[in-house]
């Protein structure tokens, strides 16, 4: 067992994040299906906090546990019925999907029966706290011996050493210039290909196109990225932060808005640009009366894409007879509807190409300083937190 660290977090208690990077001992026994990585990065995505912050056993989720699902490494000991990756290569992670289902057969493994279960909800049998002094680790309630949740996304990459499962793992071993990549195309296996896919795969914008992107964190950047590499009428970012909205216009954003004035309203904000109301909508912030405001700004034919999760009670009301008369579609995304090992490459070939800049996106954390990526996220002075292990 590989005497490791790890950032376990514990029941938020409704309040918080109760995260605090703990000594761990990873079994370095993988099972046939899985293999044990050595991480060298991790990014930091939004569900990582979401499903941090969620009561126990809401959505499957029991703490401690080990989050984290953007990881990359080496892999250092491969189950016998894991192919495509032998000891030794550097590794790129992405979620788990079965393989076997109908969704999985189609190519759509996002969405595989198996998803929410095993992304969301992981599994005991591979990690155990060995913290000997539980003062130290700052969240006051660790016990030595304790058995931890992993294998969240498959992955559980905040970890210096993790068990994944070989159906999360893209080998980079002809994806890379160098070892330094690994740590920059880490966050490519969730926010960068979501946002990516969104337009890709689900909204397929063409040159009449009016894209609207709500939130223009790493999810709404990566998809306005790619939307300006399509022709479009207009692609329009909208956000509350000045820095944000200066970042879009320099990544191919025709307009933006800021939502920050009291009183704004999406709605006739849009409008006062396109009378007639806009073709597409990606919402990446989850926040319901931007959504709603979304809906109504859709003209006919238009299309609202949800990726940015809501509270989780919260329901759209939609009006039966005008979505039939308006022809509007209303779309659940998630991660992109991608199949990560096309998805990935495609990416950093773009990256190749200058066509799409993640370098100017990236902010990189010692692991141990993860609060300063979570503080840098909060703020909004990070677009996306990148956490190395090497020193950890
Ligand atoms: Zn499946
Ligand atoms: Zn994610």
């Amino acid at each position: 067992m590989p005497a490791t660290k790890a950032i376990i977090a514990r029941d938020p208690r409704f309040t918080a994040l109760n995260w605090a990077l703990e000594d761990v001992a990873v079994s370095d026994a993988p099972g046939d299906n899985e293999v044990l990585v050595e991480m060298v990065a991790s990014g930091v995505c939004h569900t990582d906090i979401v499903l941090s912050a969620v009561p126990p056993g809401q959505v499957g989720v029991l703490y401690p546990k080990v989050m984290g699902h953007e990881g990359s490494g080496y892999a250092r000991k491969v189950g016998k019925n894991v192919t495509g990756v032998v000891e030794g290569d550097p590794v790129l992670l992405s979620f788990y999907s079965c393989g076997k289902c109908e969704q999985c057969e189609e190519k759509h493994p996002s969405y595989c029966d198996a998803f929410a279960k095993e992304n969301y909800g992981g599994r005991k049998g591979h990690v155990t706290i060995t913290n000997t002094n539980t003062s130290s680790t700052g969240n006051g309630n660790s016990g030595d011996g304790e058995e931890v949740y992993s294998r969240f996304f498959g992955q559980s990459s905040f970890a210096r050493y993790s068990i994944v499962d070989g159906a999360c793992i893209v080998n980079a071993k002809d994806l890379l210039q160098s070892d330094d990549e690994l740590a920059l195309f880490a966050p490519l296996g969730c926010g960068f290909q979501t946002g990516m896919g969104a337009i890709e795969n689900v909204a397929r914008p063409d040159a009449n196109t009016v894209l609207v992107v709500l939130g223009l964190g790493s999810v709404g950047i990566a998809a306005l990225m790619t939307a300006a590499l399509h022709p479009h009428k207009a692609i329009i970012g909208v956000d509350r932060l000045p820095s944000r909205l200066e970042l879009a216009k320099e990544l191919g954003a025709t307009h933006t808005i800021d939502t920050s004035p009291p009183g704004f309203n999406l709605n006739k904000a849009l409008r006062e640009i396109f009378p007639n109301g806009v073709s597409t909508v990606i919402d990446t912030t989850g926040a319901p009366p931007l959504i709603e405001d979304g809906l109504k700004s859709l003209r006919q034919r238009g299309k609202i894409v949800l990726i940015g999760v809501t509270p989780m009670q919260y329901e759209l009301g939609v009006s039966v007879v005008q979505h039939i008369n308006s022809g509007r579609a209303v779309i659940g995304c998630i991660e992109g509807d991608c199949i990560p090992s096309e998805a990935i490459p495609k990416l950093i070939q773009w990256y190749r190409e200058g066509r799409f800049p993640i370098d100017k996106l990236i902010s990189y954390f010692e692991a141990h300083d993860f609060k300063k990526a979570l503080a840098g996220l909060d703020d909004g002075s990070v677009v996306k937190a990148v956490l190395k292990w090497k020193d950890v």
